[in-house]
């Protein structure tokens, strides 16, 4: 892992070019003129699923109450969404970049079923104790900047949802507008920083982005 370059924690777990998941985009907000189209970023533990430490067995994964109908929501308004998330258990030893991707090959399946399409995955490796600094660690802002490369996104239209200070200092360095969510470590910490917004959970940080990006 130490030997890649910093930005490569691969979209689908896979460390790999990302496969190009079937976008949703059916009546999305049309991109800007020389720019992208807005995206919205979730972070996993703490907003998507329950942060139970080091999640990545797929019997420890529990989606937090509205998670799957702000994955819904969002698709059906035809926002692009991709996962965001720091993997530094991969660093520390305590599982690998093959645990992690078998992980979301069940979220991905689980989805499906649900008829849903999975966002794609972006996931940092690194820590910076084990692997030396990287670009891709929130709060850094590398899987955005990544992820907006290669999906053609917009970052100053998009949006990161989060738990920690960390996903909000990501999104405002990847120029997006940070959404807090209070679940995880959100619904512990006080006031969101000055022009951040905040959501109860996921699914009211979806609809949220709805308002704010007028496609509802
Ligand atoms: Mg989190």
């Amino acid at each position: 892992m130490g030997t890649r370059s910093p930005d490569t924690g691969g979209p689908d777990g896979t460390g790999g070019p990302s496969p190009e998941a079937p976008v949703r985009a059916r009546d999305g907000p049309s991109p800007a003129p020389g720019g992208g189209r807005p995206a919205v970023f979730l972070d996993r533990d703490g907003t998507l699923n329950l942060d139970v430490g080091y999640t990545w067995r797929w019997s420890d994964f529990v989606w937090l109450p509205g998670a799957l109908d702000a994955l819904r929501l969002l698709a059906d308004r035809g926002l692009f969404t991709a996962i965001v998330t720091n993997q530094a258990g991969i660093a520390r030893g305590l599982y690998r970049a093959e645990d992690v991707a078998a992980l979301h090959g069940m979220m991905g399946r689980e989805l499906a079923g649900l008829g849903l399409t999975a966002p794609p995955v972006y996931y940092c490796p690194h820590h910076p104790d084990f692997t030396g600094p990287c670009s891709c660690r929130k709060p850094a802002p590398g899987m955005l900047v990544r992820a907006a490369r290669e999906h053609g996104l917009d970052l100053s239209r998009s949006f990161m949802v989060g738990d920690k200070r960390s996903d909000l200092d990501a999104g405002l360095a990847a120029g997006c507008t940070p959404i807090l969510v209070r679940t995880g470590y959100g619904a512990a910490s006080g006031p969101p920083p000055s022009g951040v917004l905040d959501a109860p959970d996921v699914l009211g940080a979806a609809r949220l982005i709805a308002d704010l990006a007028g496609v509802r």
